[in-house]
């Protein structure tokens, strides 16, 4: 089947459903299906959009409205991710995913579905190290802290995913995986986007949670947006026995990911790629659960966490009772059971608040925080705990919000413990970027300016993806606590000795292939630069 991935969204759903069309009828083609990878702005009405953590100026209305009012339909069944500029109340409603409005589907903090037999996965929001291990506190009104924490990704979201043991077929996040752009041209990356230069160097650039998560997933495909950039990456795996990826003759084979940035639409911006991907033809032509995701969720269920306070996940560390969640075949059976052997997300989609009339615009009206009867109903199907209800009744019990009254949370040794990734991602801190909007006090602003896109020839995207500069992935790129405590932790070391993709004055560093455990070759990179693994936190980030 076709599907259309988009990088950032910014709220232009209308040009973009149109750029689809446009390149359908020119092409002759038909798109099953888009994937949005965050910055989406499913903006309601004038509550919402001070839900967002933009510049006041930037605070436009756009499309998204139209499809959550009925007054227009989403042509193709659309399913996006968060980023950093959400209307956040009202995707906080839907922790576990839903229906934003009529066949637009968020994915939740985390979260996996299946489409004709295509496995999809994602996770909402940027990294910052410094909420990564905090609970999900936040909630509408906002502060000027909060409207910026309550998109940064948590380490509770991480460890569902990493419990997934079934092949990916494909994987969003809003900002990159750290260190992919060692796998794709780089030379011709930091042509277009030179201000990344410092970032990438030092192997700072992207989520390495995100990194994690590539490296224990191991997708056939995964897509990004957030540099507003394209960029294409090829990436190949080890074989990671832990994880059975077997084909029928029973033969482990190695995996590669396909990576794919892309830019936000603009006009003559490479906003929009058409992927062709195996599907199974047998499988019902509509979103269905993920039994492996739902045993997860149902497994965690405990682990909650709605206070500011820092935690751990459970590992096996003598700390903890249970750190394996996954899902065994009596769990799935028991999901089955749940569903009543009906795997079809239900078309429950409701508006909970007013939607915009530009006609009488409500400028006074306040950020809402309404419970979904959507997750209402997730929740009593599958036994969990709507983190939005129970937000709400805290604030309400205690009319404070952020207690360590917390009674769910184990915060057993966890509190004083660094966090488990030391620098920061997503962002530039040190360098300027001019494609960027400057606020005081977070770098993760994007050009936002609103630019009218017309379905031309001119603006059509290129369609070619060019997967090129394979390389294999090291068993130590996920960021391990340990990289980020030791710098001298040398498991990465990194060759300076020669040039690739003939760059003169600054030759990359190119990764040397040193050992071959597993027949099939592994990489050893050399950090050049210690001092940016060492403990500090690197959060102050905050470049003018
Ligand atoms: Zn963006
Ligand atoms: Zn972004």
């Amino acid at each position: 089947m076709k599907i259309a991935v988009e990088g950032c969204c910014h709220g232009e759903l209308d040009k973009i459903y149109e750029t689809i069309q446009f390149l359908e009828k020119k092409e002759n083609t038909k798109v099953d299906l888009l994937l949005c990878c965050g910055d989406f702005q499913a903006v309601r009405n004038e509550g919402d959009m001070k839900c967002m953590a933009v510049p006041p100026k930037y605070r436009q209305m756009q499309s998204f409205y139209k499809y959550y009012s009925g007054e227009k339909q989403a042509p193709i069944l659309t399913i996006f991710i968060g980023g950093n500029h959400e209307a956040s109340n009202y995707l906080q409603e839907l922790p576990y995913g839903g229906w934003v409005a009529p066949n637009i589907y968020y994915l939740g903090y985390a979260g996996v579905v299946n489409y004709r037999g295509v496995r999809i996965g994602g996770i909402s929001g940027i990294f910052k190290s410094h909420d990564y291990r905090k609970g999900h506190f936040e909630h509408p009104p906002y502060t000027k802290d909060t409207i910026r924490s309550a998109y940064h990704v948590r380490n509770i979201e991480v460890f569902k995913l990493k419990q997934l043991k079934e092949p990916m077929d494909v994987f969003l996040s809003h900002d990159w995986p750290r260190s992919i752009y060692h796998y794709g041209n780089k030379k011709q990356l930091l042509k277009k986007k030179e201000f990344f230069k410092q970032e990438v160097e030092s192997n700072t650039l992207g989520s390495p949670a995100a990194s994690e998560l590539l490296h224990h997933l191991q997708p056939s495909y995964w897509f990004s947006a957030h540099l507003h950039v394209k960029f294409a990456a090829f990436m190949q795996h080890p074989v990671r026995r832990e994880v059975a990826f077997i084909n029928k003759e029973g033969d482990q084979l190695p995996k590669a990911t396909k990576f794919l940035a892309l830019d936000k639409c603009l006009p003559r911006r490479e906003f929009l790629q058409i992927i062709e991907v195996e599907h199974d033809p047998r499988k019902p032509d509509q979103l269905e659960y993920d039994l492996e995701w739902l045993s997860v969720l149902k497994a965690t269920k405990d682990l909650l966490n709605i206070s500011s306070q820092t935690w751990n996940m459970p590992e096996n560390n003598g700390l903890h009772g249970r750190w394996d969640y996954s899902a065994t075949e009596q769990t799935k059976k028991e999901v089955l059971e749940d569903l009543g052997d009906d795997l079809s997300i239900p078309q429950n989609f409701c508006v909970t608040l007013p939607f915009y009339n530009p006609n009488n615009p409500q400028h006074k009206r306040v950020a809402s925080h309404v419970v979904n009867p959507q997750t209402t109903e997730f929740c009593a199907r599958f036994g969990l705990i709507d983190i939005n209800a129970k937000v709400r009744r805290n604030d309400d019990d205690s009319g404070e919000f952020d207690t360590a009254e917390d009674n769910e949370v184990d915060s057993s040794g966890s509190v004083e413990d660094p966090s488990e990734y030391s620098t920061d991602t997503s962002i530039l801190s040190s360098s300027i970027n001019p494609d960027e909007i400057t606020l005081e006090d977070d770098e993760d602003e994007e050009d936002l300016s609103v630019q009218s896109v017309e379905p031309s020839p001119e603006h059509t995207p290129d369609l070619s993806v060019n997967f090129s500069n394979i390389r294999v992935l090291p068993d130590s790129m996920a960021v391990s606590s340990d990289d980020a405590m030791d710098s001298t932790n040398d498991e990465m070391e990194r060759s300076e000795s020669s040039q690739t993709e003939g760059e003169g004055k600054n030759p990359e560093r190119q990764l040397k292939r040193l050992s071959d455990e597993n027949g099939r070759g592994s990489v050893k990179i050399k950090r050049r630069n210690q001092a940016i693994y060492t403990a500090k936190d690197e959060d102050d980030e905050l470049i003018g």
